[in-house]
């Protein structure tokens, strides 16, 4: 099974809404298999298609050592907000305090298309977010406030890996070691 390079911000398809999965065939299971093994070499505590290049609403994450996987998700955020600092695989190094729904009710599938109904609180609703934001072509710096995402998106432009990406517009390999509370990205 390969491990898939990892998009990086300044890639077109990480803006881009993915379309949703119709046939849950064989096809499918291999990308689910796919995502998860490249999300445990990053490593990173969830993955969404978008990432390694592919438009379809399917993401993987593993919190709390529990792997799982949804397919086409729709989201319930509860109102009460969690604090903490999030990152993102296609996002090296860069951490910035995210508010989220600190507990959500995901629906979707899993990769054989039967119905799948998940709850989910601090990270694993964190990460949940994050993913399905992904599919929307959405990525965390969008949900910063705006100072934070002005300080982001300095960051970002003064990066080694961003420059990377700009020259080559392919997908530089880059290497990071976690090292935040959260410790991995999303
Ligand atoms: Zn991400």
């Amino acid at each position: 099974m390969p491990i898939l390079p990892i998009r990086l911000f300044g890639d077109p398809v990480l803006v881009t809404p993915a379309a949703p999965v119709v046939d849950f065939d064989r096809e499918l299971r291999k990308l689910v298999s796919d995502l998860t093994e490249t999300m445990i070499d990053a490593p990173g505590a969830g993955l969404a298609a978008p990432q390694v290049g592919v438009p379809l609403r399917v993401f993987v994450w593993d919190i709390d050592e529990v792997l799982g996987h949804l397919i086409n998700p729709s989201l319930d955020l509860s109102e009460e907000i969690q604090e903490g600092e999030e990152g993102c695989l296609s996002f090296p190094e860069l951490r910035y305090e995210t508010p989220r729904a600190m507990r959500v009710v995901a629906k979707g599938w899993n990769m054989h298309g039967e119905p799948v109904t998940l709850e989910g609180s601090e990270l694993l609703a964190r990460a949940l977010q994050h993913e399905t934001d992904h599919l929307d072509g959405i990525l965390f710096i969008d949900r910063l406030d705006s100072v934070s995402r002005k300080l982001a998106m300095k960051e970002i432009r003064e990066s080694d890996w961003f420059g990377l990406v700009e020259e080559s517009g392919l997908n530089p390999q880059i290497r990071t070691s976690p090292h935040s509370i959260f410790g991995k990205g999303l």
